[in-house]
C-alpha cells in the first residue's frame, strides 16, 4: 500500500470553554490528491487544517501525515501552508521571502538562489524579484506564499482560504495557477474554503462538513479529467455544484458518485 499523505483518524477536538470543534472526524488523503473542505463558518475546518500541521493538538484521535505523527512532520517540514493572509515580510523583497525558509534551513547561497528563481518562475513572478510586498497587488502577495509555502518541495500544501480576499477574476486566474502549480510540484493539497464552485473547481475530493459538533457529512468525489478554463460553463461542473450544494443543505446527493 502506498504511504498516504495525510491520515487523520477519529479526532475530535473540544476548546476550553468547551466548544466542541470536530467530533469522530476520520479522512485519508492520497499523495498527489487535491482534497477541499467546506462546511459553514464555525464547522471546524480551520481547527482541523491546524491540527494536520501541528499548530493545534487534537483532544482525541490521531493525525499522520507521510506516516510520521503530526509533530515530526512538522519538524521535518513535510508540508507548505499558506493562509487567506499573505502573511509576507514587508521589509524583505520577494525573492528573499520566497527564500526565507531556504534560509532558515541553512541551505547554502546559491543553491537558494537556483531554487527562488525557480519557484518565482513557477509562480509567475520573475520580474518582481527585486520588488517589496507592498508593490504587489493582493494576487500577486499570494503567490509570493504559495512560493514561499513550496520552497522546501514539501509533499503537502495547507491552505486555509488563500485567495478568500481576491476579487473573482484574480481568484478564478489563481485556481488555474494553482492546479498547474500543484501538478507540477506533485503535492497533494487540503484546501479549505467557503465557495462550492472554487472547491468543485479545483479539488479531487470535496468534504462537506456540518457544523456543531464539526464532522464530515459526505465526501463528493469530482471528476477533473477533463479540467481546464472551459469546464467552468460544463454541465458537470454545474451538477457537482449542485451536489454538493445539496450535501451542505442535507439533501440527498444522486447527480456525483459518492466514496
Ligand atoms: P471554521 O474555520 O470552519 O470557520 P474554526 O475551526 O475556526 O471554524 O472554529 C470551529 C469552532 O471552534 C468555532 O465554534 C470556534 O468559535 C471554536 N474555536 C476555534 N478556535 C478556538 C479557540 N482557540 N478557543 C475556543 N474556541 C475556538
Ligand atoms: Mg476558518
Amino acid at each position: 500500500m502506498t504511504e498516504h499523505a495525510v491520515v487523520v483518524e477519529n479526532v475530535g477536538k473540544t476548546f476550553d470553554a468547551g466548544v466542541i470543534a470536530l467530533e469522530d472526524v476520520s479522512l485519508a488523503i492520497a499523495p498527489g490528491e487535491f482534497v477541499s473542505l467546506i462546511g459553514p463558518s464555525g464547522c471546524g475546518k480551520s481547527t482541523l487544517l491546524r491540527i494536520i500541521a501541528d499548530l493545534d493538538r487534537p483532544t482525541s484521535g490521531a493525525v499522520s501525515v507521510f506516516g510520521l505523527t503530526a509533530r515530526q512532520a512538522r519538524i521535518e517540514q513535510k508540508y507548505g501552508i499558506a493562509f487567506q493572509q499573505a502573511g509576507l515580510l514587508d521589509w524583505r523583497t520577494v525573492q528573499s521571502n520566497v527564500g526565507l525558509p531556504l534560509e532558515l534551513h541553512k541551505v547554502p547561497k546559491r543553491e537558494r538562489t537556483e531554487r527562488v528563481r525557480e519557484l518565482l518562475d513557477l509562480v509567475g513572478l520573475s520580474d518582481f524579484a527585486e520588488k517589496f510586498p507592498s508593490q504587489l497587488s493582493g494576487g500577486m502577495q499570494q503567490r509570493v506564499a504559495i512560493a514561499r509555502a513550496l520552497a522546501r518541495t514539501p509533499g503537502l500544501l495547507l491552505m486555509d482560504e488563500p485567495f478568500g480576499a481576491l476579487d473573482e477574476m484574480t481568484r478564478e486566474k489563481m485556481q488555474n495557477d494553482l492546479l498547474r502549480i500543484a501538478e507540477e510540484s506533485s503535492a497533494a493539497v487540503v484546501f479549505v474554503t467557503h465557495s462550492i464552485p472554487e472547491a468543485v473547481y479545483l479539488s479531487d475530493r470535496v468534504v462537506v462538513m456540518s457544523a456543531r459538533p464539526g464532522r464530515i457529512v459526505d465526501t463528493l468525489t469530482i471528476d477533473r479529467s477533463e479540467r481546464n478554463g472551459d469546464s467552468r460553463e460544463s454541465a458537470e461542473f454545474f451538477s457537482s455544484i449542485t451536489a454538493v450544494r445539496d450535501t451542505l443543505h442535507g439533501r440527498t446527493v444522486r447527480s456525483v458518485e459518492l466514496s
